[in-house]
């Protein structure tokens, strides 16, 4: 498989001022360096805590806000790089999906127009070939023609999530970032969402970048799963590797505290201690040193770097 997206020692660090025109007392550093690649066809997972910069790190990438340094490659191009109407012009072939489908979706437009607006904006076909795909697409993603007159407060939370991603979809991208997509959903319409999705990148050939805070969430969907805390990838590995065999202490706890279905798997329980620190104020060394059970001197001062411990598992620990 192909890389189609590569995120290189991306930041996004957020001034912080007295009022909005005193001088910048410091930085909330929401994303601090951080890297990887998303190969075509594959759903890279992100979870984390909320606050750990996962968000952010995915909407730095669409430049929905404006990284503050690193690199982003999309298909060979330099995202980072490019002008602003460069920019709408590869827009279409990298969308996202919204965490609260109602609050995306403008209360006063139909869903036809709410579904056409896209396909307007990128000056892609007539009038009427508009018509008929937004048809179509309603029908692809469980809906039918008859909700193109209706309003978003017409629908259930999982029908507003199915017009999120057929927004999403009508311009044909080749990357969608979705970002907590069934958070707000009852469970069982979650898997009902999850599903649709998975289908969806079988039939369109779709990259996903999954974000959630939620590790089953994470694990029905994904091929791949990062791991962030406070702004950081700590670990990323295949799937099965890092759920069957996390090597980062932060990882380790986090997969301790979820019950799982093969008791194989069933390992001791980690307890964290204290709170998640302010990303105002990072803890120097490895930000997760304040909390890991097993931290050590050099812990304190120094950042680990991220290492590559068996083939596609790199885990960011002194360990
Ligand atoms: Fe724990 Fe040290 Fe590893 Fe950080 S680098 S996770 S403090 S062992
Ligand atoms: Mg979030």
């Amino acid at each position: 498989m192909s890389t189609i997206l590569e995120v290189n020692g991306l930041k996004k660090y957020f001034p912080i001022r007295d009022g909005a025109l005193s001088k910048v007392q410091g930085y909330v550093k929401a994303v601090d360096d951080v890297s990887f690649s998303v190969r075509e066809g594959e759903t890279l997972g992100i979870v984390g805590e909320s606050g750990c910069g996962k968000s952010t790190t995915g909407r730095a990438i669409l430049r929905l806000t404006e990284p503050t340094d690193g690199k982003v490659i999309f298909q060979g191009q330099s995202l980072t790089e490019l002008k602003k109407d460069q920019l709408r012009k590869i827009r279409r072939d990298l969308q996202i999906v919204f965490q609260d489908p109602f609050a995306s979706l403008n209360p006063r437009m139909t869903i036809g127009s709410i579904l056409e607006e896209p396909l307007k904006i990128h000056g892609m076909s007539n009038g009427q070939e508009r018509k008929q795909k937004v048809k179509e697409l309603l029908e692809i993603v469980g809906l039918t023609e008859h909700h193109i007159g209706n309003y978003p407060h017409q629908f259930s939370g999982g029908q507003r999530q199915r017009i999120g991603i057929a927004r999403a979809l009508i311009t044909k991208p080749k990357l969608i970032v979705a970002d907590e997509p069934v958070s707000a959903l009852d469970v069982s319409i979650q898997s009902q969402i999850l599903n649709l999705m998975k289908d969806l990148q079988e039939q369109f050939g779709l990259t996903y970048l999954f974000i959630s805070h939620d590790l089953s969430v994470v694990r029905h969907i994904s091929d791949r799963v990062g791991v962030m805390y406070l702004g950081r990838m700590v670990e990323l590995a295949p799937k099965e590797k890092l759920y069957a065999d996390p090597q980062h202490p932060y990882t380790q706890a986090l997969l301790s505290a979820v019950p799982y279905p093969n008791p194989r798997e069933k390992r001791e329980r980690v307890i964290l201690t204290g709170d998640v620190p302010s990303p105002a104020n990072p803890p120097s060394g490895c930000a997760f040193h304040t909390r890991c059970p097993a931290c050590m001197e050099i812990c304190k001062t120094e950042r680990p770097q991220t290492k590559e411990v068996s083939p596609g598992h790199f885990v960011a620990c002194h360990l």
